[in-house]
């Protein structure tokens, strides 16, 4: 399922766990509200692919990563990206935090 222009669903509840990650119809509202409000924004002033190292996980999943106990993760409010190098993390972690976290979502 293709959540906007550039995330898809598989690629916000992908695990290397091997444990099942299957959102359910709230998780996967809040996950389309994440990429439509974050995730898409920050990929076009950014201008460049984006990674999700990882978005929901469900409880198994989120304990076997070590995950806070009341991780974001869990309801699918949350995503860890990344892009190629740090400079570049650092310059997408500023245009989120300027232009993002302001408009009161996160
Ligand atoms: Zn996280």
């Amino acid at each position: 399922m293709q959540i906007t222009k550039n995330f898809t669903l598989p690629e916000l509840t992908t695990t290397n766990t091997g444990i099942a990650n299957q959102p359910d119809k709230e998780q996967i509202a809040a996950l389309i509200k994440l990429c439509g409000k974050v995730l898409q924004p920050a990929r076009d002033m950014y201008g460049a692919a984006i990674s999700v190292n990882s978005g929901f996980r469900s409880y198994a999943v989120n304990k076997a990563v070590g995950g806070a106990r009341n991780s974001q993760h869990m309801r699918g409010e949350a995503a860890d990206i990344t892009v190629h190098n740090k400079e570049q993390n650092k310059k997408l972690f500023e245009l989120i935090r300027d232009n993002l976290i302001s408009a009161g979502f996160m």
